[in-house]
């Protein structure tokens, strides 16, 4: 339904939105990161950009500066910024990089001479004052570091305007993802992540919001027919959680493989969305308190994780969560561990695929999976 025409179409007009706002003098910021405060980014009249990339190819270049075994998606975002190869990265102006799980945070260093950089200093946990205090602070250097790039001072005033619009963002995104809570799931998830995930230049948010809000209303019509609900019948219903879905042969696969995927936790999903930024009281205390919440495996404890896991195995009456590990992530794959007992102990079943970006391991994936699907 979204073909690639339709979607090319969007990103299209991202990008033509954000050449146009560059030529007139606009800076892009690319970020790696959902604990990076977008909204900051965009008060200041400047473009944020998404840069981790799911594309197997840079990563042999990457390598020549990298250890081989790191997570495709740290390598693959280095090699497109080395190569310079992305359009995206390309076009940046400064980077805002989270300090999170080690392969990160050290690949950032080498990303610091191909670009100004600024390391994002993120606390470890979000349980303590201190951390709270701390994280507090760093957002704040956030905000002076794009002010200064951008010759502005971002008020209270354009903060609270940004925050409402990336809500309301999350908001249409959410629904999106609702829609497949009920009997007849409305959307694949494969749908679901083209449209929500679409990358590229936030340059125009209202219009991004109006066309998720079209895509929605295509998704409802469809959703009646009857070979849309022949089509989504008897599938197994999948929560997938784990790294971010950068590159989608999992999902693909689970799909393929007679599964329907109709929520993800991952980050670009709803672990992102389902949490608004409070509109009440000073905006970066409320967007530092938020982005905070995050329930990265970065964190420890990540509590916030299982909560999230709990709501949505209910509200989209999962019956069966897989788990996705990029090779070389130790956070989440540690972690692993405890959502396979959680999970387990409400009685549902459980899958953890590690992989990376090839498609060297897709025949034993699909027996995997199939194998899976059966049991769900
Ligand atoms: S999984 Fe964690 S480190 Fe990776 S993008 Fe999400 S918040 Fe950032
Ligand atoms: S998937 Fe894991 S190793 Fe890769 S960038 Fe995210 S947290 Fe780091």
């Amino acid at each position: 339904m979204f073909d690639d025409h339709y979607l090319a179409k969007i990103e299209e007009r991202t990008s033509s939105d954000a050449t146009r706002a560059k030529a007139r003098g606009a800076k892009v910021v690319g970020v790696y990161c959902a604990f990076t405060p977008k909204e900051l980014i965009s008060a200041a009249g400047a473009i944020p950009v998404a840069l981790c990339s799911g594309s197997e190819h840079p990563i042999q270049l990457a390598e020549q500066h990298l250890p081989r075994n790191l997570c495709a998606l740290i390598s693959s975002s280095y090699g497109h910024a080395l190569g310079d190869t992305c359009p995206y990265f390309h076009a940046t102006d400064l980077l805002l990089a989270d300090a999170t799980c080690d392969g990160k945070k050290k690949m950032f260093e080498l990303l610091g001479k191909l670009r100004p950089l600024h390391l994002v200093q993120l606390p470890q946990t979000a349980d303590t004052t201190a951390s709270r205090i701390a994280w507090l602070e760093e957002v704040r250097r956030i905000k002076s570091v794009v002010e200064e790039l951008c010759n502005v001072t971002i008020s209270d005033e354009a903060l609270s305007k940004q925050i409402h619009l990336y809500n309301r963002m999350r908001a249409v995104i959410e629904k999106a993802f609702a829609l497949n809570s009920g009997k007849v799931p409305v959307f694949f998830g494969r749908e679901l992540y083209r449209l929500t995930s679409l990358g590229g230049f936030e340059s125009n948010l209202e219009t991004r919001i109006a066309e998720l809000n079209a895509a929605i209303s295509r998704g409802m019509e469809r959703s009646i027919s009857s070979s849309h609900m022949r089509d989504v019948r008897n599938r197994p219903r999948i929560l997938l959680t784990g790294c971010p879905t950068t590159h989608t042969k999992v999902l693909d696969q689970i799909e393929e493989s007679g599964g329907i995927v109709v929520a993800m936790e991952n980050c670009g999903g709803l672990k992102t969305v389902g949490d608004p930024v409070s509109e009440e009281g000073p905006p970066l205390e409320a967007l530092a308190e938020r982005y905070l919440r995050t329930a990265c495996a970065c964190m420890t404890p990540n509590h916030g994780r299982l909560e999230i896991l709990n709501r949505l195995i209910a509200d989209y009456r999962i019956d069966g969560v897989v788990e996705l590990t990029w090779d070389g992530c130790h956070t989440y794959n540690i972690e692993a561990f405890q959502i396979r007992e959680y999970v387990e102990g409400l009685g549902l079943p459980y899958l953890q695929i590690t992989t990376d970006y090839s498609e060297n391991d897709t025949g034993q994936l699909q027996t995997r999976i199939e194998a899976f699907l059966e049991i769900s």
